[in-house]
């Protein structure tokens, strides 16, 4: 794992149907991100927040859908931006910004992994797959679709941006998932998505699922991304999140995922999404958010105690 991180904030909220996400970023700075980031003895690097893309164009699309041009102009901006990112040989760790924020690093990242020779994988912690296509969208909330484009699925084209390097889905592994439209079973049957709804964790736990997806990972030499959207977790532990539901991951679960992830040494980029302070309850869901990422990233057990993780 490079010990260069690079931060950069995507107040991205046009994709979610409320507002709040938009301070998501700032909101995990305050609760101290950099300073366990700058802990581990790496180089920090934090690029502060991206501007809203000044130039948006009509897009002509599905009527239903909500924001559009907004969300297809943030693509474009922040998918040449992890491009970039994943090009350098640093650490990139994108704050969102509700989930839609995805469709422009998962492409960036995976157009930056194809240029290098690897594979891209992605471990997707959600409870939704964010498998929605334009079409198949029943809220009309862009959020739900960074998936589908990611992966080249159908209706994307010519609204937006070119996919240059469309993820494998046999390169996805899907985890804590418990809100699943019909039309996104369907992609996750006929694409055969490895897939780990809250049923299965609960019936199997986290390590094994962790362990052999981290295996396939270092098979293939590949670069894996994770991608933590809030509502992965429990609301009785993160609550800041605008489509919380029931039955999701504990503290426990979700920081064994992360250590096991760090002593793989495998992460090579993250992303924290969907993060609404303005839904928070003493801030404990970016408190939450900030001791995951430093697990990740090679906190120790003992030391995150101290900060009450
Ligand atoms: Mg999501
Ligand atoms: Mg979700």
């Amino acid at each position: 794992m490079s010990k260069h991180f690079t931060i950069l904030g995507l107040p991205v909220e046009a994709g979610c149907g409320r507002s709040g996400c938009l301070m998501g970023p700032d909101s995990l700075r305050s609760a101290g991100l950099c300073e366990v980031i700058s802990d581990l003895g790496g180089a920090l690097n934090d690029l502060g927040n991206i501007v809203q893309p000044s130039s948006i164009v009509p897009t002509a699309g599905p009527a239903h859908l909500k924001k559009l041009p907004e969300i297809v102009a943030w693509t474009q901006h922040i998918q040449a931006l992890a491009f970039d990112f994943a090009s350098q040989d640093s650490f990139p760790i994108f704050l969102g910004g509700d989930h839609s924020m995805a469709a422009g690093t998962l492409s960036g990242i995976a157009q930056a992994a194809a240029q290098s020779g690897q594979s891209q994988f992605v471990l997707w912690l959600d409870a939704h797959p964010d498998l929605n296509t334009l079409s198949s969208s029943l809220s009309g909330n862009l959020h739900g679709t960074p998936m589908a484009y990611a992966l080249g699925l159908h209706g994307f084209a010519d609204i937006f941006p070119p996919l240059m390097a469309p993820i494998d889905p046999a390169n996805i592994c899907m985890m804590g998932l418990r809100s699943v439209d019909d039309a996104e079973h369907n992609v996750i049957n006929e694409l055969g998505l490895e897939v780990y709804d809250m049923q299965r964790l609960n019936a199997l736990g986290v390590v094994k699922p962790i362990a052999g997806f981290l295996d396939r990972v270092a098979a293939a030499k590949g670069r894996l991304h994770i991608s933590l959207d809030v509502d992965f977790l429990d609301p009785e532990i993160a609550p800041a999140v605008g489509t919380a539901v029931p039955g999701g991951a504990s503290r426990r679960e979700a920081h064994l995922i992360m250590d096991m992830i760090c002593e793989s040494g495998l992460a090579t980029s993250l992303e924290l999404s969907e993060l609404n302070p303005y839904l928070d309850v003493k801030d404990k869901t970016a408190a939450l958010l900030c001791d995951l990422a430093g697990s990740l990233l090679g906190q120790k057990s003992i030391k995150r105690g101290k900060k009450g993780g």
